[in-house]
């Protein structure tokens, strides 16, 4: 099970920082301090050496009792580093004293989970489903999962055997709350991953009875994690309900900000990207590859069109049913259908390992997505190759593409500044960006605890995570000035001015 090709050192350019009174020190193995020995063993048995640096930090963080908000990409490691906390003390804790009101081993209708993981679609609830079921394997803990779109009848099933961890989607949870089958009372850890994601797919109303409007214990009863990879207003929002006196983690992005990604632009008409695509196809053949395109229409019109062309691929967006889209994902992972055309529905959350080459086949009009999307290479230190197709159409991207690869240490083809001359894209007042993320920076004198980890001298993208400018009003992120966070990056260009909710482009 050893977890392949990852290159463990390369881990230490992610830069982290934590913010937050009291913050405790990070963690620098698996052993140290120890966590539950049992869960040792498991990690052992996953082949994970050392924590990956958001493990590093959220690790001590849960286990000394704090709320989390972080800000950390798919990737990151970030699974484990709640999953591991939460196991630990769970095993260390047992059955009974988690779940009194369940007395123990009970079995009966109605589920009392202690843990809860809300996620935003089926393949990330199933890929920490089956993460938990890893680490929690040979313990009391019996992980279950739940989602939307599928047949309830066997999740019933799945719960009525017992259901101490339960991963869920939140529109399905709710189902199964008002069915009276799940019971949110013995709550001790509840986890939000990928909240931004989740309140994109319009899923607030639901997260917000799950939390504030069942059986859940008040924020002092329960440790509550965030994880998120942007950290706009609405966020902040939820941050402000949900959590108590948190620390504020920030990951740098995986693979991105470094040279583990080769970035490449060409120049292609609109007319000509299928045949460029060919080309590109049959020098870059093995590996596996992922190609985005606008639409749902398209994506089917290209992979019908490679398949035709002999190119084994594969489609995947939300037009798809459920079933069609796992099969796509699934004959992509194992490398049957190594090519796989992609709306954006599926850049974010799906853990697709070792993808080879991204082309961005049509060019996204937000710069966070086109990070997003070549985020899907490079990961966990791998290298990975990323090709887009750019034409006058993207003009809008031109500036912050610019910025973006200059900070990769990435080549500027020369259209990309010619392009930009002819005024193209408008990068708001003195270069500094907004975007969806909104300010983080609070300029307060509320964060006692300032550490930073890794981050080197390279300025680090943060894909809107900007951390310089103005303060957001209720927002919990560190003092403004990027510290520590590796330049430029964080502390300049992508400062955000603390621009409102809504403020999706900047041109
Ligand atoms: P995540 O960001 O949680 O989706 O994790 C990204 C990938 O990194 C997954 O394939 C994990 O199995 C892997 N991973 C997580 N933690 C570690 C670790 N400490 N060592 C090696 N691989 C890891």
């Amino acid at each position: 099970m050893e977890a392949a090709g990852i290159n463990f050192e390369k881990y230490d350019d992610i830069p982290v920082e934590a913010s937050g009174q009291g913050v405790p020190e990070p963690i620098t193995t698996f052993k140290n301090p120890p966590l539950d020995d049992h869960l040792i063993g498991n990690i052992e048995l996953a082949g994970y050496k050392v924590p990956t640096p958001v493990q590093k930090y959220s690790i001590p963080i849960v286990m000394s009792g704090r709320d989390l908000m972080a800000c950390a990409q798919t990737g990151s490691g970030k699974t484990g580093g709640f999953l591991f906390p939460i196991l630990s003390q769970a095993f260390q804790t047992g059955p009974s004293a988690a779940a009194p009101q369940q007395g123990g081993f009970a079995r009966q209708r109605k589920a009392y989970p202690t843990s809860l993981i809300l996620a935003p679609t089926r393949e990330l609830v199933s890929q920490i489903y089956d993460e938990a079921r890893k680490f929690a394997y040979r313990s009391w803990v019996r992980p279950c999962v739940v989602y939307g779109g599928a047949d309830i009848g066997s999740q019933l099933r799945q719960i009525e055997r017992g259901c101490d961890l339960l991963v869920a989607t939140p529109g399905r949870l709710v189902d199964l709350i008002e069915r009276g089958r799940i019971s949110l009372a013995n709550i001790k850890y509840l986890v939000l991953d990928e909240a931004d994601r989740m309140l994109d797919m319009g899923f607030e109303p639901q997260i917000r009875r799950i939390v504030e409007g069942e059986d859940m214990p008040p924020t002092a009863n329960r440790q509550t994690l965030m994880f998120s990879a942007t950290f706009p207003r609405d966020i902040q929002m939820l941050a402000r309900d949900f959590l108590r006196e948190y620390v504020f983690l920030s990951v740098g992005r995986v693979g991105s900000t470094s040279e583990n990604i080769t970035q490449k632009i060409e120049y292609v008409e609109d007319p000509d990207k299928r045949s460029v695509l060919l080309d590109i196809l049959h020098t870059h053949g093995a590996g596996l590859t992922l190609i985005f395109v606008e639409t749902k229409r398209m994506a089917d019109s290209l992979s019908d069109f490679l398949l035709n062309q002999g190119f084994p691929a594969t489609s995947i967006h939300g037009d798809r049913t459920q079933r069609e889209r796992e099969r796509a994902l699934d004959m992509f992972r194992t490398g049957r259908c190594p090519i796989l055309v992609a709306t954006a529905v599926a850049a974010r959350g799906l853990d697709i390992p070792n993808v080879k080459h991204v082309v961005n086949y049509d060019l996204p009009t937000d710069i966070d997505d086109y990070v997003h999307r070549i985020g899907r290479t490079g990961r966990a230190g791998n290298t990975g190759i990323s090709t887009a197709f750019f034409n006058r159409g993207n003009r809008g991207v031109v500036r912050d593409l610019i910025d973006l690869l200059k900070e990769a240490n990435q080549e500027v083809p020369a259209f990309l500044e010619t392009i930009a001359r002819e005024g193209g894209g408008f990068s708001g007042g003195g270069g500094a960006r907004g975007g969806r993320s909104g300010g983080r920076g609070r300029g307060s004198s509320a964060m006692k605890d300032v550490r930073s980890y890794g981050g080197g001298q390279r300025p680090a993208y943060a894909g809107g995570m900007g951390m310089g400018g103005g303060g957001m009003g209720g927002g919990y992120g560190p003092p403004s000035g990027g510290m520590g966070m590796g330049g430029g990056g964080y502390g300049g260009g992508y400062g955000n001015g603390g621009s409102g909710p809504g403020a999706n482009s900047w041109w």
